[in-house]
């Protein structure tokens, strides 16, 4: 047999769980397997929120790639990829151009800006470890330069109250008063203040996920102003669609995900720049191409997409290992059938609130729940040890 060469793009979700499971499906004589990505690391995007608020150590939530490969089986690149030749099966990165059998594309999407003005200069957005690294350290220098100038207000301003928004609000609300104490600020000089441009929070999901994460905020002052869409963003500014200034140093971006730009131009058709796949995550026509995870788009039976989550993107990973396996055997491949099990939103220390299996969950017993996916996602990628690792964080 002829050995395939299969290059896996991006090392999170998908792409970590493609290379980490392939490399136990397929035998060493018939598959060469290389992961590339742009850092050494692997990081919990998941927990991102934790790490820009301060509540966690962003160190904690970083896991070198070395560690979780099987280094005799998968050949790690760090590199960043800038291209993809489909045609001559090629994936052209900064430093090297590799060439291909099968290619797994799983480097995730990009934070949705709607081009307002100014945005990617001023935002801080809740995207990846380097992002959040920032924002919690610009965070902390904006505390310790009020304590010194005393003037006026300190004002945290979110923009959107989706999913990741939300989180990341009650996660503030754990770190405020530490970050007050530690350079001796009154909260009461703290603002938080929440720009949405629906009429309502978390749009989209269910009244009891809802009702949960605005009572848990019920004793937190915060000020909404819903219903407005951001116009522009200045160096020390977020202007709103009715002409409000808001005076901030700090604006937090949490506007959604889009596809990846790096997959437009290359004839995939795209639904908000994430790609469409057939039925076994292959580009409909490209039998050699997978595109998995947040850069992908997965419709449900009603033909409407599914959220990008960790949960599909590990799902389509291990898919994407099998699919493979099953072609490199000369087998037939069963499609793939996303099993959705639930979501669960944290709501800052020790508390959550979510649906398993379609069951309202909240309150410790959700928390609990949420850290035991986190601990099955490390059982999964590198078994006890990475599990017994991170329990202690
Ligand atoms: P990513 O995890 O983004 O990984 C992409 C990888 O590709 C990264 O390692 C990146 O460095 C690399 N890369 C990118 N571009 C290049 C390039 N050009 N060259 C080389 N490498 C590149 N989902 C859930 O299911 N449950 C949750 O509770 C949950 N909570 C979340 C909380 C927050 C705050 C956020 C931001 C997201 C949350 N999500 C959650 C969503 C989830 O994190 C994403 O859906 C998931 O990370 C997608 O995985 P991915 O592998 O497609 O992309």
């Amino acid at each position: 047999y002829d050995k395939k060469k299969v290059v896996i793009l991006g090392g999170g979700y998908a792409g970590l769980m493609t290379a980490v499971t392939l490399q136990k499906k397929v035998h060493p004589s018939r598959i060469e397997i290389y992961l590339v990505n742009k850092n050494d690391y692997h990081y919990f995007t998941t927990k991102v929120h934790e790490a820009g608020a301060g509540t966690v150590n962003p160190e904690s939530i970083k896991l070198p790639i070395q560690e979780l490969i099987d280094s005799k089986r998968v050949t790690f690149i760090q590199d960043e990829v800038t291209g993809l030749d489909i045609e001559r099966k090629r994936v052209i990165c900064k430093n090297q151009t590799l060439s291909y059998d099968y290619v797994v594309v799983g480097i995730g999407g990009t934070p949705k800006t709607f081009n307002i003005r100014g945005l990617e200069e001023h935002a801080f957005f809740l995207f990846n470890w380097e992002g959040t690294y920032r924002l919690r350290k610009h965070i902390e220098e904006k505390f310790q330069e009020f304590s010194r100038l005393r003037t006026g207000k300190l004002n945290l301003v979110i923009g959107g109250t989706g999913f990741t928004g939300m989180e990341f609000i009650h996660e503030l609300t754990n770190s405020i008063p530490m970050l007050c104490k530690r350079f001796k600020v009154v909260p009461n000089d703290v603002n938080i203040i929440v720009v949405e441009p629906n009429q309502g929070i978390l749009q989209g999901f269910p009244e009891a996920i809802v009702s949960d994460a605005v009572n848990s905020l019920r004793k937190t002052i915060i000020e909404y102003k819903v219903g407005l869409q951001v116009r522009s963003v200045e160096d020390r500014k977020v202007i709103l669609e009715d002409g409000t200034e808001i005076p901030t140093d700090t604006f937090i971006w949490a506007g959604g995900v889009m596809g990846n730009p790096l997959l437009d131009g290359l004839g995939f058709e795209l639904l908000d720049g994430r790609v469409k796949l057939n039925e076994f995550c292959e580009v409909p026509g490209c039998h050699d191409v997978f595109v998995i995870g947040d850069a992908s788009v997965s419709l449900n039976e009603k033909g409407k997409p599914y959220p990008p989550t960790a949960q599909i993107a590990i799902q389509q990973g291990q898919y994407c290992a099998y699919n493979m396996a099953m072609k490199i055997y000369g087998q037939p491949a069963k499609p793939f059938h996303y099993i959705h099990r639930g979501t669960v939103m944290s709501l800052g220390k020790g508390n959550a609130t979510g649906t398993v299996y379609d069951h309202h969950i909240s309150g410790h017993f959700a928390a609990l729940m949420k850290w035991m996916i986190e601990m099955r996602y490390c059982f999964m990628l590198g078994g006890l040890p990475l599990v017994r690792k991170q329990w202690k964080n």
